[in-house]
């Protein structure tokens, strides 16, 4: 069989890219190793996560959240069951969305592992053992990422009592004591859906701050508001120890400046310290293609590796490992493929934290622009001002809006609040065209709106807002 492009891994970078190809008129085929299409994302990581995020916050909202709207009910019961069985739900129609896509755009997929056998050639190994060769012009590898380890310490996850983010979404019971090691998206994720629904929630991070790379003002009030949902949190604190002990595990660590150790016990443990590209298996060694000094595949703005024929996009290449990044370089590379100018503007992609309140970014932090020099100018307005907030009871946070103090043009804008990770993307298209904070701040927001919080911080970038 002979292909235009043969897509190995079919997460959103894989499968997106896939679609695209198949849109443009390139023959295409896919191949997927676990049983189900849709990869890290669909299955164990975005969709399941969120789906547990969203549920835990109506339980927690109803407990604590409705009262003070005039609204009275019993306190709410948790059926952990059905709260899963929603989750497993959710994930199954997005996974079964993806098989249906693969059939509609006639994307030929093939169940198994792949391997690149040399640049044009293609194996795949089904469960039986039972090996299939594939020719293709074009090679596309898209094989992800998985759970890293912490550095120098062994672990041994068993996915119940010391779980990754795959355990961490399938507890079967609500533990009463959880250690998060890792302050990054996806502990704080996790630590929330947990401690909403009844955990003791500890956090272990090595940084000095939550959610390393974010704006620092954002992640300090950010600390703040989940400590007062009730997660705790040791900072600069070094993992050394991460042990079973009884029914349930320890977790040893040090300041990492030096000083006593800590022990703490828990009845589960999330290990949550990053993910690392994945490429067992693959044959690249064998075909030659080269890897960074970080196991990613090394790649050009073309998506090439160093051997002909042979791409790479996603979490297995450099950037943040992110869906939607993978998505577009997905779509890039199929234009590339197709002959077309593909293109991924690295500058303007919004990452965004699921928890309550959200957390949402774009572009430049305050710290990076401080360390690359950039004269900036930044404006800022607090939630507590907008009219939409105080009726929803959804005060919490604020939007920043950093830009170039010469030109105006918007640089970066983080925002903490309800609703952030929709709200981020009217700076995301405004930045992806060029936009200037006057130019977003004379864009006429319907009221009362969250968004009209967006627009006073820009207004405050440029001159004044007007409710401050
Ligand atoms: P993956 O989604 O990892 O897919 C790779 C696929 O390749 C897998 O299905 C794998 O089985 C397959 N594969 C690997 N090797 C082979 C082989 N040799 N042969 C055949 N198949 C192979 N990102 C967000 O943007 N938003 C979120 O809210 C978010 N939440 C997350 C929550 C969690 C708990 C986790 C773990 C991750 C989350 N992420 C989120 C990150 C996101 O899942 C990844 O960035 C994204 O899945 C990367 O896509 P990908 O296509 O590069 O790889």
């Amino acid at each position: 069989m002979s292909y235009d492009v043969i897509v190995i891994g079919t997460g959103p970078g894989g499968y997106v890219c896939a679609i695209k190809a198949a849109q443009l008129g390139l023959k295409t085929a896919v191949i997927e190793k676990r049983a189900t299409y849709g990869g890290t994302c669909l299955n164990i990581g975005c969709i399941p996560s969120k789906a547990l995020l969203h549920a835990s916050e109506v339980y927690a909202h109803t407990a604590h959240g409705i009262a003070e709207l005039g609204v009275e009910v019993a306190a709410p019961k948790l059926n952990l069951a059905k709260m899963m069985a929603h989750k497993d739900a959710v994930v199954k129609s997005n996974v079964d969305g993806v098989q249906f896509l693969f059939k509609k755009n006639k994307i030929d997929a093939f169940q198994g592992t792949g391997k690149v056998v040399a640049a044009g050639k293609v194996s795949v190994t089904n469960d039986k053992g039972e090996v299939t060769t594939l020719e293709t012009k074009n090679i596309v590898i898209a094989t992800g990422s998985d759970v890293a380890g912490i550095p120098g310490v062994k672990v041994d996850i068993d996915e119940k009592v010391i779980v990754s983010s795959t355990g961490g979404i399938a507890l079967s019971k609500v533990p009463e004591k959880m250690v998060v090691v890792g302050g990054g998206v996806i502990g704080l994720e996790l630590g929330s859906v947990w401690s909403r629904l009844g955990a003791k929630v500890t956090v272990v991070e090595y940084l000095d701050n939550i959610l390393g790379g974010m704006d620092g003002e954002v992640s300090k009030q950010f600390q703040r508001m989940l400590a007062k949902q009730g997660m705790e949190f040791h900072l600069g604190a070094k993992v050394t120890g991460v042990e079973k002990a009884g029914k349930g595990a320890k977790v040893t660590f040090e300041p990492v400046k030096g000083g006593d150790k800590t022990v703490l016990d828990a009845d589960v443990v999330l290990v949550a310290t990053g993910r690392k590209p994945y490429t067992e298996g693959l044959g690249l060694a064998e075909a030659g293609v080269v890897l960074d000094n970080r196991g990613r595949v090394e790649i050009d703005h073309h998506y090439r590796t160093n051997v002909a024929g042979i791409y790479a996009i996603g979490d297995v290449v450099k950037g943040p490992m992110l869906a939607h990044k993978a998505e577009d370089e997905g779509v890039a590379l199929a234009e590339i493929l197709a002959g077309q100018a593909g293109h991924v503007n690295y500058d303007v992609i919004p990452g965004v934290v699921y928890t309550q309140p959200e957390v949402a970014s774009v572009g430049k932090t305050e710290e990076e622009l401080k360390a690359a020099g950039t004269a900036y100018k930044a404006g800022k307005f607090p939630f507590t001002a907008n009219g939409r907030a105080r009726a929803m009871l959804a005060t919490d946070g604020f939007v920043k809006v950093l830009a170039d103090k010469d030109t105006d043009r918007v640089l970066g804008v983080h925002i903490i609040g309800y609703g952030a990770g929709e709200l981020i993307h009217e700076a995301a298209v405004l930045m992806e065209f060029g936009g200037s904070s006057e130019d977003l701040g004379r864009t006429c927001h319907a009221h009362p709106t969250m968004s009209e919080a967006v627009k006073e911080a820009a207004l405050a970038t440029f001159f004044k807002p007007i409710h401050m």
